[in-house]
């Protein structure tokens, strides 16, 4: 590999190889012949010549939340170090490195008033999320975080990077917002920022006797909700031990997730309904500094194992809400997350600069995330199976970034699925015109037009 290189090359007999591999995903993990830990654009620029030259496949990993594709061989560029954040606060904009995550970005736009379009998780990866949509704790105000790019820095198949921007190369920056991984390396994103200091926010957490109740309930309210109010019900049965709060140990519950953008006096209201459902085990909400908004999800910020998939749905009533709850509740054979998040607002609208991001017109985004430790990974394909045949009658999509990896090269109509009829016909186009020979394979690949 070339000298110039200013981080690190590593094949599996390395010592630092598997440290460089492993990500938050456990279950599934890179096996590149070869590793760039690159340090700068310039870095990600050798290895993409390097990959061509020598006939070698390209994967990219920030923080492994979400490996597409772990097909061993191959070259895998690791971002990880690349993780520097500017915030420009008059022009309201961030730029972030290929390896910054969310939470850095949060703790430079906060203290100005300011806050970006992260979502539930503040350690997942800026530049994956934002291309694969970004469904946001602002979601239904403010569309996908893809809808909010200003620039883009990219390594494309041809080893030469380029700044893109809506004027600078319109296909090209409509394909990446969307097609993620599959146009290139992207090195550095600059995204807006939006005027939110503060949310209301938080949780009303119900037991399971009342899980049925609380879903007609949720369902009946996200009709009536302003554009401000984003928010989700998530269903999950958590272990019996220490680490669980007692209120919720041992217990399967309803938990619906707050975040309104309005002032907090509105959000009481609003939420009223809501909290006519019954006693809450959790009940939290409050007005909180955009700071604070990771607490509203509390995602689990430890590296596991696990298998993830999604349908996006127009419409959805309780009873399909309850056969999925069936298979993924206490009946399940591993530990599940069930979500339900709503959407419309501006997620329903393109935005100025339209984008590829596919599912516009769905109102809900049905995920369901199984563990893997257990039972293992085949339980899990089988339950995601099972949960699929409940929803596919129903769905219109799927979105890229609940995909999660499962280790094997994604079913080419499961990657159709991410994308509207006209935008997959102009993705396989474009992937044609910048990436003829697919370099960037390790993704959910969108193969290139057959030239016709
Ligand atoms: C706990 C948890 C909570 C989540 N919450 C949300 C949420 O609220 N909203 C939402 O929209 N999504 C959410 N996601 C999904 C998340 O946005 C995707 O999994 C995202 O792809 C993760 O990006 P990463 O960089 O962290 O992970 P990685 O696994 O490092 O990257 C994911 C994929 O992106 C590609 N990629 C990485 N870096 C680059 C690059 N520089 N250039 C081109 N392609 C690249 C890679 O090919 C890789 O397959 C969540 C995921 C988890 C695990």
């Amino acid at each position: 590999m070339n000298t110039h290189l200013s981080g690190t090359a590593l094949t599996p007999e390395d010592p630092g190889y598997d440290t460089e591999r492993t990500g938050f995903q456990t279950a599934f993990r890179q096996r590149p012949a070869l590793i760039v830990a690159a340090d700068s654009a310039e870095d990600v620029r050798l290895a993409v010549e390097f990959a061509r030259a020598h006939a070698l496949r390209v994967s990219v990993q920030a923080t492994g939340h979400a490996p597409a594709d772990a097909a061993p061989g191959g070259l895998l560029i690791s971002t990880r170090r690349m993780a520097e954040v500017h915030v420009d606060p008059t022009a309201r904009t961030a730029r972030a490195q290929a390896g910054a995550r969310w939470e850095a970005v949060v703790a430079a736009s906060t203290p100005h008033g300011l806050a970006p379009l992260n979502g539930s998780a503040p350690h997942v990866g800026v530049v994956a999320y934002t291309l694969g949509g970004g469904l946001s704790l602002l979601a239904r105000k403010y569309g996908y975080a893809a809808d909010h790019v200003r620039a883009i820095d990219v390594v494309t198949a041809d080893a030469t990077l380029r700044h893109v921007t809506a004027e600078s190369d319109p296909d090209l920056f409509w394909a990446l917002r969307g097609g993620r991984d599959n146009f290139g390396v992207v090195t550095s994103i600059e995204v807006d920022l939006v005027p939110v200091a503060r949310v209301y926010g938080g949780s009303l957490i119900f037991d399971a006797d009342l899980v049925e109740a609380a879903t007609a309930a949720y369902l009946a309210w996200t009709e009536t909700v302003p554009e401000e109010m984003t928010s989700s019900i998530l269903f999950i049965g958590l272990p019996d031990i220490e680490q669980v709060p007692p209120p919720l140990r041992g217990r399967h519950t309803a938990a619906i997730k707050i975040v309104y953008s309005g002032d907090a006096a509105d959000g009481e209201r609003l939420v009223a309904p809501l909290r006519a459902i019954g006693p809450r085990l959790v009940d939290n909400l409050a007005d909180l500094p955009y700071a604070d908004s990771h607490t509203i999800h509390a995602d689990p910020t430890h590296p596991h194992a696990y298998l993830g998939d999604n349908a996006l749905v127009r419409d959805l009533d309780a009873a399909v809400v309850g056969k999925v709850y069936a298979l993924t509740g206490p009946n399940a054979p591993m530990m599940v997350v069930h979500e339900v998040r709503h959407l419309g607002g501006a997620l329903s609208r393109q935005p100025a600069v339209p984008n590829a991001v596919g599912g516009r017109d769905a109102g809900y985004l049905v995920r369901v995330v199984a563990m893997v430790e257990g039972p293992g990974p085949d339980a899990a394909r089988a339950l995601l199976a099972d949960v699929h045949a409940v929803l596919d009658p129903l769905s219109v999509g799927r979105n890229l970034n609940f995909v999660y990896g499962d280790g094997v090269p994604s079913d080419p109509d499961r990657v159709t699925s991410m994308y509207d009829p006209r935008s997959w016909a102009r993705l396989r186009d474009l992937k044609a015109a910048h990436d003829p020979g697919n370099l960037f394979t390790g993704n959910h690949n969108i193969a290139p037009a057959d030239g016709s």
